[in-house]
């Protein structure tokens, strides 16, 4: 069963169920596999709108409810995940949802768009200087899709991503970390285009969603990695379901509270932007070329981990 203990992988996501949404299959098959998986989430996404009529009276403008409300619903998807180790940024409620770009919660103080960006790179800091991931997982620089809490995540993994491995920052926080490969979450285009299609013609959804309402959406030469969810497609539809107040999950389809409906894919894509890419084109294990202490399966040895720097030094065979 831990065929890896020695694999750590950080998740940097915005609100609860961006990380079953845009990484459910990705997490489910790593803590299967053994690897300690971390979840890092920004705010509690307390500015979301709610699906179920039940529940409507948790949100912001009625009784403010929907932030304790989504913390549960997080733990529930990552108990189903197997993910036991999942955090909020600086504690539960340190940065509260600064609501899609435009609106007047962006400007509400305490807001994670309106955060400190070193700051809040801190905490992360301290998280990653304490796991010691080789892999990072978050979003590209316009967040996915441009919603403000995105594009901070953005900043602040990347941020942190610096920072952790500078001795001179903080050195409160725990001896230097350097993070082998980080990732950005991708979705090819040609995947969404025929997922939309099989969505208009099958989903039970009243509409259907358009390429721009769907993060990390590229051109599928970007994408360098590809990771086969198919043995976790029922767990990660399992943990999209259990953030109801957000998600409908219909088969092989889900819609946002906007009703429009999305294929529910299984497999997950990445682009590598910092770091080394392992053999093979494209990559199909996010820890591809690196040592991580795991006995067989694992072909190199290549540095310590003790320190500041682990680096890659292998050069990659083409
Ligand atoms: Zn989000």
């Amino acid at each position: 069963m831990t065929a890896n203990p020695g694999r750590r992988l950080l998740l940097v996501h915005a609100h609860p169920d961006d990380e079953s949404i845009g990484n459910g299959a990705t997490m489910a098959r790593y803590a299967a596999e053994g690897a300690r998986v971390t979840l890092v989430t920004c705010t509690l996404g307390e500015g979301g709108e709610v699906i179920p009529p039940e529940l409507a009276r948790l949100t912001a403008d009625q009784e403010d409810a929907l932030g304790p409300y989504r913390i549960g619903e997080l733990a529930h998807a990552m108990r189903v995940a197997g993910v036991a180790d999942f955090r909020f940024l600086g504690g539960e409620g340190r940065y509260r949802d600064s609501g899609m770009m435009g609106v007047p919660d962006n400007d509400v103080p305490g807001c994670f768009w309106r955060a400190d960006l070193d700051e809040a790179a801190g905490h992360l800091v301290a998280v990653v200087r304490e796991v010691r991931p080789q892999v990072l997982v978050t979003y590209d620089e316009n967040g996915g899709y441009g919603h403000p809490d995105h594009i901070q995540a953005h900043r602040v993994a990347m941020r942190a991503y610096d920072l952790a491995a500078d001795p001179e920052f903080r050195p409160d926080l725990g001896p230097a970390w350097r993070i082998a490969k980080v990732y950005w979450n991708r979705m090819p285009r040609s995947v969404l285009e025929r997922g939309l299609a099989e969505a208009a013609a099958k989903a039970p959804f009243p509409g259907v969603a358009q390429p721009s309402d769907v993060p990390g959406v590229v051109d599928d030469e970007l994408v360098t990695t590809v990771l086969d969810g198919a043995g976790y497609a029922g767990r990660k539809a399992s943990a999209m379901a259990a953030h109801a107040t957000q998600i409908t999950v219909a088969g092989e389809f889900f819609a946002l509270s906007n009703d429009l409906a999305q294929p529910l894919i299984a497999t997950e894509y990445y682009q590598l932007v910092r770091g080394e890419a392992g053999p093979g084109r494209p990559e199909t294990d996010l820890f591809a070329g690196l040592d991580t202490e795991d006995g067989p399966g694992t072909p190199r040895s290549v540095t310590a981990h003790a320190t500041t720097t682990v680096t890659v030094t292998e050069e990659t065979a083409r």
